[in-house]
């Protein structure tokens, strides 16, 4: 029986994730979301039923347009297969709940965001809005006039800190740190985890952010030929092994604050000088670290 419901579940976040997959392409082109009926965007041909087969139609297909031969992007099959990955493992951690429900749209809000943020470059606020006043109304449901006041107050703590954040890029290196979106998407993080948690989600978010951050940065500095701040990075990365594994004395203390410093330097001069600063994906990471707080902490 469980089974059995958890396939259902299953299905429906594949067809969710299809639709999902018409919202982002048409928000980035401007179209309506209803109309018109899907067609190949290479070609115009309308599909037939059997094109629209979450994942089964790409392998069928073969990742080829029917008509035109054009390469189907992978993104579709990507996002189905994520939109049915939520939908499980939502089901899975909260069971038939408001909880889960809730948990559902705001991982399908963002899976949106992080998808046009990636592709584009450019968030819809407006999903982002959505996501926060659902927030709001969740708070509600749980805990009434005290959540609606969390709730509130995390939004504007979490849109605050973002927006210090990018201005301080402001003083610093003479443009915005951050996107708009980003200042939206960390209010809507606020909205829905209320005041008391919104410092931890954005906390994992910035751990993640790490992750990501980097490694792209360092391979930016590497394609534009700047291998002094690569080789910098990595000497500072194995003195810290090494000062923290093998010897946590006083020089090695000093060699480590030394290089630390001439890298803060380095990367400093290298934001100020370069006009086309790199791109950094903001977005997904504060849906992983909002992913980490619903998934693996006690406190939600
Ligand atoms: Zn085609």
């Amino acid at each position: 029986m469980e089974f059995y419901i958890l396939f259902w579940i299953c299905i429906i976040g594949l067809c969710l994730g299809s639709f999902f997959n018409v919202v982002i392409l048409r928000s980035l082109s401007g179209e309506s979301i209803v109309f018109p009926p899907s067609k190949c965007p290479k070609c115009q041909h309308k599909l037939f039923w059997w094109h629209n087969i979450p994942i089964l139609s790409y392998i069928i297909l073969r990742g080829k347009c029917y008509f035109c031969r054009e390469k189907i992007s992978i993104q579709y099959p990507i996002i189905e297969f994520l939109t049915m990955i939520i939908f499980a493992a939502s089901y899975l951690k909260f069971g038939f709940s408001w909880k889960c429900l809730f948990v559902i749209f705001w991982l399908s809000c963002f899976l949106i965001m992080t998808m046009t943020d990636l592709r584009e470059k450019v968030a819809d606020c407006n999903i982002a809005i959505i996501a926060a006043l659902s927030g709001i109304l969740y708070n509600f449901l749980q805990t009434g006039g005290n959540g609606i006041i969390s709730s509130v107050l995390g939004l504007i703590a979490g849109a605050i800190v973002l927006e210090a954040i990018a201005r301080s890029g402001c003083l610093l290196v003479g443009t915005r740190a951050m996107g708009e979106a980003d200042t939206y998407a960390a209010g809507a993080l606020g909205a829905i985890f209320g005041l008391q948690n919104t410092g931890y989600v954005l906390l994992y978010a910035l751990i993640a952010s790490m992750i990501f951050i980097i490694p792209m940065f360092l391979y930016n500095r590497y394609r534009q030929g700047d291998k002094y701040t690569c080789i910098l990075s990595i000497l500072f990365i194995l003195s810290a092994l090494v000062y923290n594994k093998l010897y946590p004395n006083f020089w090695m203390a000093g060699i480590l604050t030394l290089i630390g410093f001439m890298l803060a330097a380095a990367i400093l001069k290298s934001i100020k000088t370069k006009e086309n600063r790199n791109y950094l994906p903001y977005i997904p990471a504060f849906v992983l670290g909002a992913l980490y707080f619903i998934f693996f902490s006690v406190n939600f």
